[in-house]
């Protein structure tokens, strides 16, 4: 048998699926995950292996909105089955998207969407302390009545806009899928797994329970490619790679560095918590894991970044 082609990750940032200044509705969304599917598809089509996972952000959050208004009519569901309803939604939209590209190409590759679960500890310390915001703002009238019903959320002041809901963003430990979806790559399929960092569940003896968090889709997506022992991890974002002194007169872009120098970077704080950070942390984890490289680039230019020609190209 040929030896197989390496297996790339590549993990999506919102701006595939949605742009910053969009409302969200169902042809904006559809326009976007076209144009990133037709530049994966090219990658397919020159034998790439491919594993797609993508974040779910402003999706998750119009879908709490859609349980918690139509509360008075049928009972919301928790957040966890929310993030599944995001994983279907948006799998489905870049399964087809892709499926017509590929048949476009007359590539006989399958793609399939795997529901995703990941597992997180349950002594994991942001279960003490929730942190990323979620879903609608409220009125404080609308805070305590929910309150009421549900004394185990944390609902906080959001920067005088109303009320939020805050929720724990514990670390992904192990994709429960993941033997599946290493079957389907083996096989040459193309797999979309671990949309919006995975529904987080937790072991409670022998069965497996949702819990009400939201997973970094980054740090998610180096849990999925050091289990299926993929060589690259390529986090595709709205910026050229990894800066730093982002947004001072005096930024600078790193190129090509390697994991030793960058974890000195990321020690000194360059990078914020909750956007840059986690994906230099998954990029690191990741080649200290096994992985070869870790690539941090603008979706626009992911056929370079994959050649290694752009973007924050980061080796052991
Ligand atoms: P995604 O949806 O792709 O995960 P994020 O907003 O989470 O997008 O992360 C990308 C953002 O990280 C960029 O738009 C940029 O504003 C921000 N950022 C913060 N620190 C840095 C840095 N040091 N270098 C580059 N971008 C940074
Ligand atoms: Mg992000």
């Amino acid at each position: 048998m040929p030896p197989r082609t390496p297996i790339t990750v590549l993990a999506l940032g919102g701006n595939a699926i949605l742009q910053r200044n969009q409302e969200g509705t169902f042809e904006e969304q559809y326009e976007n995950v076209r144009s990133t599917a037709t530049q994966i598809a090219t990658l397919v089509d020159q034998g790439l292996r491919i594993v797609i996972v993508h974040g779910n952000g402003p999706q998750i959050g119009a879908t709490v909105i859609r349980h918690e208004m139509g509360r008075e009519k049928v009972p919301p569901l928790p957040l966890h089955a929310c993030g599944a309803e995001t994983q279907g939604f948006l799998g489905y939209i870049i399964q087809q998207s892709l499926q017509d590209e590929l048949s476009k190409r007359r590539t006989n590759k399958s793609v399939a969407t795997i529901v995703t679960q990941v597992l997180v500890e349950p002594n994991d310390p942001a279960f003490r302390n929730p942190s990323k915001p979620i879903g609608p703002f409220y009125t404080k009238e609308q805070r305590d009545g929910l309150l009421r019903s549900r004394s185990d959320l944390v609902v906080k002041e959001d920067s005088g806009r109303g009320y939020r809901r805050l929720v724990p963003s514990p670390d992904p430990k192990a994709v429960i899928e993941n033997e599946a979806i290493r079957v389907l790559v083996d096989e040459e399929s193309v797999v979309i797994a671990c949309g919006g960092g995975g529904i987080p569940v937790i072991r409670q003896g022998s069965r497996l329970q949702g819990v009400e968090a939201v997973i970094d889709k980054d740090l998610a997506a180096e849990r999925l490619a050091t289990s299926i022992h993929a060589e690259n991890l390529v986090i595709l974002t709205d910026v050229d790679g990894v800066y730093i002194n982002y947004g001072k007169r005096d930024q600078q872009l790193l190129s090509k560095i390697s994991r030793d120098e960058l974890e000195e970077y990321a020690k000194e704080g360059f990078f914020a918590i909750g956007s840059m950070g986690p994906k230099v942390e998954a990029a690191i984890r990741f080649l200290r894991n096994g992985g070869k490289r870790s690539v941090i680039a603008n979706l626009g230019d992911l056929g370079r970044a994959i050649k290694g020609s752009t973007g924050t190209q980061v080796r052991n």
